[in-house]
C-alpha cells in the first residue's frame, strides 16, 4: 500500500520540470486541496527558481486529517511497539538512502548549506533509530504496598491524536523528532510544516509512508496557519500538539486549545555568549561566528548578544569585526561558503529592519547591507552585521532577529554580565567562554536558560539529551528529544491489581 500511495505521490510531482506540484498525504492518499490552489515554494538563493508548488488547503482538508488520524488511532495503539520501531527503522534507511537528494531539496528551498543540509537529513535518520531503540524500553513502575494479593504499576500509553507544527529553519530534524516519538509510542499524527520549507517536511513524511505506515497513522498537510491552524490545534480529539515556532504564535495556539490538549512550544531565544577576561579570545570569536551567523543566524539557538567583559572588549570585538569581514557569502549550493542567503522574502524584510533600528541605536562595525550583484541580485542576502555599544534598553538587544546580527553588550565583571544575560523574556540557550572552572561552575548554575553551553557555541544539541527552554522560549511543560521526548506523547494509567 505503501508503494502504491508512493507512486501516486511520484505521479502528481511529475509535472513541468521547473515546478513541480506536490500534495497532502491525507487516509493514505496523495491529495489535492479542496481550494484547488497551490502556494509556490521559492528558493531564497535564487527567487526565479521554484522548488515546488504546494497545496493551499482548508481547514476542510485539515479535518479530513484529523478524522484520518482519529479513524486510525485504535488500530496503530494496538501494534507492537517492535512493529513500530520496525518503520522508524526503514524511514530512517530511506532518509539515508536518499539523503544527497533530499539535502538538494533542503538547500533549494532553505537556502542552507548543501553540507548543513545532509548533516541534517543523516541526523534525522540517527533520531529515528535512537526512538525506535528508546521505545522498547519505556517502562512504568512497580508500587509497593500491604496487600500480597495485589500488585500496583502504572502502564504508559499513546494519547491519541496530536498535531506536529514546525518552523522552516530545520525543516527536517524539528519534525523528525517530534513524528518519531509520537508514532513509536501508539500516536498517530497530523504534520504541517512551514509554508516556507514544506518540501523537507513531505521528504519526512515520504519516509515513513515509504516505511510501510497504516493509512491514517500519519497525514501530512500544507497550508497557511490562518486557513488549516484552527482545524489542527482547536478540536478536542487533539490530544497534544507539539509546536516549534515563534513565541507569538505558541502563545496564541496555547491559548486557543481545549484544556485537556497537551501542549509542547519551543519558541524563540535571544541567546547569549559570555566572555570573560580569561577567555582565549580567538575560541571565543570562532564561538560567536558559529553561533551566531552559521544558518545566516536562522537558529533558534543562533547567538544573539555577545556580554564581552570590559578588560578584553575592545581586542574581542577587534578579532570579532575582522573575522566577520573574511567570511564568504553565497549559494549553499555552492561548496565553502559561510553564510547563505535568508529563507524569505520577510525575512529579509524583518532583517534590514532590525539593522536599520541598529544603526539608529548603536554603532555598526560592519555588514548590514543587502547584498547586489553577480550571485546576489536573485536571492535574499544581507551582509553579517556587528554593532557594538549596544545597552540593555535597546530594541537590537531585546527583540528575537532571527538574522545575521550580533549585538556587543559591554559587562564590567562576570555579576554584571550574567544580570545582563538574564536580563530578557527568552531562556532558550546561552554559552560562557573562559578557562575558569569558578566561572563555568556558576555559570551553569546562575544562567536562565534551557541549555546551557561552557565553551561551546549556544547552538547544537544532542538528539539523546533534552531539549528546552525556559521563561517565554517555551512552555516548559514536557522536554523534547531524548528520553524525556517520548514522555510527551505519552499518559499514566495506575493498575490495582488484585486477584
Ligand atoms: P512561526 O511561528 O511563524 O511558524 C511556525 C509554524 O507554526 C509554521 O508551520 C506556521 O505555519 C505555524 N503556525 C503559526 N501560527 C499558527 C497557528 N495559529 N496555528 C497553527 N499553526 C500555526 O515561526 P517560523 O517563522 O516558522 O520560525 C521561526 C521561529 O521559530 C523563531 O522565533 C525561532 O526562534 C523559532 N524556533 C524555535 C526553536 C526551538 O526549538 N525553540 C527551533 C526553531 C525555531
Amino acid at each position: 500500500m505503501a508503494e502504491a500511495a508512493l507512486q501516486n505521490a511520484r505521479a502528481a510531482h511529475s509535472g513541468a520540470a521547473a515546478a513541480e506540484e506536490f500534495r497532502n498525504y491525507i487516509d493514505g492518499v496523495w491529495a489535492r486541496s479542496t481550494s484547488n490552489r497551490t502556494f509556490d515554494n521559492v528558493n531564497p538563493a535564487d527567487t526565479s527558481d521554484i522548488a515546488g508548488r504546494f497545496q493551499a488547503s482548508t481547514a476542510a482538508d485539515a479535518r479530513a486529517a484529523v478524522d484520518a488520524a482519529a479513524a486510525a488511532f485504535e488500530g496503530w495503539r494496538r501494534t507492537s511497539v517492535g512493529v513500530r520501531a520496525k518503520v522508524l527503522n526503514r524511514a530512517a534507511d530511506y532518509l539515508d538512502a536518499h539523503a544527497d537528494s533530499f539535502a538538494k531539496d533542503m538547500t533549494r528551498e532553505q537556502g542552507k548549506a548543501l553540507n548543513l543540509a545532509k548533516d541534517e537529513i543523516v541526523r534525522s535518520a540517527q533520531c529515528l533509530r535512537f526512538y525506535a531503540v528508546e521505545a522498547q524500553s519505556l517502562t512504568g513502575e512497580t508500587f509497593p504496598n500491604d496487600d500480597p494479593d495485589m500488585t500496583v504499576y502504572t502502564l504508559r500509553e499513546p494519547l491519541g491524536v496530536v498535531s506536529i507544527i514546525t518552523p522552516w529553519n530545520f525543516p527536517t530534524s524539528i519534525p523528525a523528532r517530534k513524528i518519531a516519538p509520537a508514532l513509536v509510542t501508539g500516536n498517530t499524527v497530523i504534520f504541517k510544516p512551514s509554508s516556507d520549507a514544506p518540501l523537507s517536511g513531505l521528504r519526512l513524511a515520504e519516509a515513513f509512508i515509504e516505511a510501510g505506515l497504516p493509512k491514517g497513522v500519519l497525514n501530512f498537510i500544507t497550508g497557511r496557519a490562518s486557513d488549516v491552524g484552527p482545524a489542527i490545534t482547536e478540536p478536542d480529539v487533539i490530544r497534544a500538539i507539539s509546536f516549534t515556532g515563534s513565541t507569538a504564535a505558541g502563545e496564541h495556539i496555547c491559548k486557543s486549545v481545549s484544556f485537556t490538549t497537551r501542549t509542547q512550544m519551543e519558541l524563540g531565544g535571544k541567546n547569549p555568549l559570555i566572555v570573560m577576561e580569561d577567555a582565549d579570545l580567538d575560541k571565543a570569536v570562532e564561538l560567536t561566528v558559529k553561533g551566531g551567523l552559521s544558518l545566516a543566524g536562522q537558529a533558534c539557538t543562533g547567538t544573539s548578544r555577545v556580554l564581552v567583559v570590559k578588560a578584553v572588549r575592545a581586542a574581542f570585538t577587534e578579532k570579532l569585526v575582522a573575522r566577520v569581514k573574511a567570511l564568504k557569502i553565497g549559494s549553499g549550493m555552492t561548496p565553502g561558503m559561510d553564510l547563505g542567503p535568508l529563507a524569505t522574502a520577510k525575512q529579509l524584510e524583518t532583517v534590514l529592519r532590525y539593522i536599520a533600528i541598529g544603526k539608529r541605536e548603536a554603532a555598526l562595525l560592519c555588514g548590514g547591507e543587502r547584498l547586489t550583484g553577480a550571485g546576489f541580485d536573485t536571492g535574499y542576502y544581507v551582509s553579517p552585521a556587528v554593532f557594538a555599544d549596544v545597552t540593555q534598553q535597546m530594541t537590537i538587544a531585546r527583540e528575537e532577529i532571527f538574522g545575521p546580527v550580533i549585538a556587543v553588550i559591554e559587562a564590567d565583571d562576570y555579576a554584571d554580565a550574567i544580570a545582563k544575560a538574564n536580563d530578557t523574556e527568552y531562556g532558550l540557550s546561552a554559552a560562557i567562554a573562559t578557562r575558569n572552572p569558578r566561572y563555568m561552575h556558576d555559570f551553569a548554575r546562575d544562567i536562565q536558560s534551557g541549555t546551557v553551553k561552557i565553551n561551546r557555541t549556544t547552538t547544537g544539541n544532542l538528539l539523546n539529551a533534552p531539549f528546552g527552554g525556559l521563561k517565554r522560549s517555551s512552555t516548559s511543560t514536557f522536554r523534547e528529544s531524548g528520553r524525556v521526548g517520548l514522555e510527551f506523547y505519552t499518559q499514566i494509567k495506575t493498575v490495582y491489581a488484585g486477584c
